[in-house]
Formats: C-alpha cells, structure tokens, sequence
C-alpha cells in the first residue's frame, strides 16, 4: 500500500485491453505505442512489461529517459522519437537507437551533426506540413520546400526512413482533409527523399482519435498514445480509463450555516455543513482552478470540492453523506462503486483536456499497478 498522502493507481489489464481493441479496430496497421511523459503520467515501468507481452514492437517517445528505460526494460523494438530533439539528446539517444524526428532542415543539420559525433547514420522521419500544424513540417506549399525536403534526403548522416506530420485538432473534417493532404504531400516527400533511403520510407501522420475515426488517415503506420490509456474523444465507450486518482479523508470537522470557507473565503455554507479534508493540493498537481468546480467520489457518492485549493489540501463538502469518516478512501478521477469521474467531468471543471491534469500527477505522486497483470 502506497503510504502518501494520495497517489495513482495504474490498471494494466485495462491498457492489455486497449491495446487488443486498438488493434481490432486497425486490422493490419502497425501501430506504435506511444509512452511519451512517461506514458502518459502512467509510468513506463509499468506500461512497458504490458506492451511488450502484447507484442508491440514500436515505442514513441519524447525524452530520452524513456528510450533508455524501455532498453533497460528489455525492450528490443523500434523506438521513434515525437518531436525535434535537442543536439545534445540526440547524442545521447544513439546508444538506445532511437529514430528521430526531423523538423525541418536547419533541425536536420543539427541530426547531422549528432551522426558525425556518434559515427554512424541516424534514421530520420521528415515532418512535413501537410496537416497545418505549423509547428515542425517542411512548407511544401512555399517555394523552397521541396528543395528543403532534398536537403535534407542529401546529409550524410540522416537515412531518411519515413515522411510524417501531426494533426491540429481532434474533428473528423479537419483530419479527412488533412489526411488527404498528406497523402498529396508525403508522395511528393517519399519522391524527394527516396534516392537517399534505403528501403521504402513510412508514411504516417495518426494519432488515437484520427486512426479511430478517419481510417483513411491510417496509411503505413499510426501512432496510438490516448487510446492506450482509455482517454480519447474518438468512439466514447470503447475504450476503458486506466488511470485513478485516490487520496483519504484526512479530517472532517462540522461548521454552522453562515460560515466562509477556505481562501478568499470562496464558499459560504448556506446551512450547517460537515467539511472532509482531502490532503492534496495544487502543489499535487490538482489545479487551482478545480476548487468549487470539481467533484470526488466518497462511498461511491459525488461530493464537490468546495474551497479554492491550498497547495496540499483541498475541502469536500460531504453534508448529504452522513456516512463518510475520516480514513474513507477519496477517488478523484477514475471510478469508485459504480460511478466514476471521468476524463469530460476533469475537462468541464478544468477548461483543460484531463491529460494537462493527468501527467502531472504522473511525474508528482506515487504509483501503483492494479488488475490480474500487475507484477
Ligand atoms: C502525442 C503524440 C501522438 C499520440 O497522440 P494521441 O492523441 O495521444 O494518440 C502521436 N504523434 C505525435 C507527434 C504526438 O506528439
């Protein structure tokens, strides 16, 4: 038993399964998990062993700490980076051979560069700009883009191995008409860079939710984070959350009506209210904006978050729950009983998308594996 004040729970048969129903869905598409933040705040030490028995055999990663915690898991498979890397992380990365992302020619001057250091050719995937994410593509629209993309195909110590791009947002028309930009573009791309390959080159710009619901976005590869971890808008239902928040009743104390409550005196209690003290806060990574906004499960009941948080103690007003005593386990996210609180009621007490919240408390509380594959 994890002995803080709260901490995660990670439920890995629930990502075995993700993965079986991802792959269902996909038919032959290879797919690459994707494990960046430490998968997802869910923690690649215990993502990793469950990929690995499912026989997945690509990672996505962004820093090197989870390159190098996948070989030392004994993680044998391909490992393709998600965004442009520093000089110095690419350096470091070629002892984990990891893939990486070219955004753009000046960035893949710098990959140059780290092969010449290293000795060795690095395989490079070409971000281009077909979807308009703007943020690491080659602009084949402007002229100079097609030229850059050559460039690039022309160092010699990139070996292109695949033309890729990401998507803007999360909506079915934006993702068909990007998708079939990028089917337009990544041909242009393969022609460019195919004298310098040397087999041919992979083209895949899909995330969890474009793979799901476009499958002409599909092409040689999609690149599948959300969906592992139960948490995409694409097919609501399909897929299970395998992420809990819990925490205990530290305290409950009982005020008279007309008290304030909290910092800056929030609240104002309309009637005598019994007030459960949860010992997280915003320093936990429970966001300030979610005081007298967001709701917790106690005895398998709903109960709001009344205060504006402390940095590590929030208040419940748990009145119409009589039962509730101090040690009673808290969820606050994930299921307790039979309701849950789920990734939309995060987003709709936040304004954030819930993986703001979650990969916080990933990298700021302790975990713990639960479900018949836990070690
Ligand atoms: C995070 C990421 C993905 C995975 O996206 P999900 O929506 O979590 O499936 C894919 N590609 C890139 C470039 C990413 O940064």
């Amino acid at each position: 038993m994890t002995r803080g004040p709260g901490w995660i729970e990670v439920d890995v048969d629930a990502i075995a399964d993700n993965i079986a129903i991802v792959r269902r869905e996909l038919g032959t598409t290879p797919l690459c998990a994707v494990v960046k933040a430490d998968a997802y705040g869910h923690g690649v030490d215990l993502v990793l062993p469950v990929l690995m028995a499912a026989g997945v055999d690509r990672i996505g990663v962004t820093g090197n700490d989870e390159a190098h915690r996948a070989r030392r898991l004994g993680f044998r498979g391909r490992i393709l980076r998600l965004r442009p890397a520093l000089r110095e992380e690419i350096e470091d990365a070629a002892s984990a051979h990891v893939e990486e992302w070219a955004g753009g020619l000046a960035h893949a001057r710098e990959i140059d560069a780290a092969a010449r250091a290293i000795g060795r050719r690095i395989g490079v995937h070409v971000s281009i700009n077909a979807t308009g994410l703007s943020r690491d593509g080659v602009d084949l629209h402007r002229a100079g883009g097609r030229e850059e993309v050559s460039a690039i195909g022309g160092l010699p110590g990139v070996r292109p191995i695949g033309v890729c791009a990401h998507f803007p947002c999360e909506d079915e028309h934006d993702v068909a008409e990007g998708a079939e930009e990028f089917r337009a573009q990544s041909a242009q791309a393969v022609a460019l860079l195919g004298a310098g390959a040397d087999g041919p080159l992979e083209r895949h710009c899909a995330t969890s939710y474009a793979a799901l619901t476009v499958p002409a976005s599909r092409f040689d590869l999609v690149r599948i984070g959300a969906a592992l971890y139960g948490d995409t808008s694409a097919r609501p239902g399909l897929l299970k959350p395998a992420l809990r928040l819990l925490s205990r009743v530290a305290a409950l104390n009982v005020y008279s009506a007309g008290s304030t409550v909290g910092y800056d005196r929030m609240h104002r209690t309309t009637r005598t209210s019994r007030l459960a003290v949860v010992p997280l806060g915003y320093a936990d990574g429970f966001h300030r904006v979610l005081g007298g906004r967001a709701q917790v499960l106690v005895g398998g009941r709903r109960a709001t978050v009344v205060d504006k948080l402390a940095m590590n103690t929030l208040l419940v007003d748990v009145t119409d729950h009589p039962e509730v005593q101090v040690g009673d386990e808290v969820v606050l996210a994930g299921a307790q009983g039979a309701d849950a609180i789920t990734a939309q009621d995060l987003e709709a007490a936040s304004g954030q998308i819930a993986a703001d919240l979650y990969t916080a408390w990933g990298r700021l509380l302790p975990r713990r594996a639960c479900g018949a594959g836990a070690a």
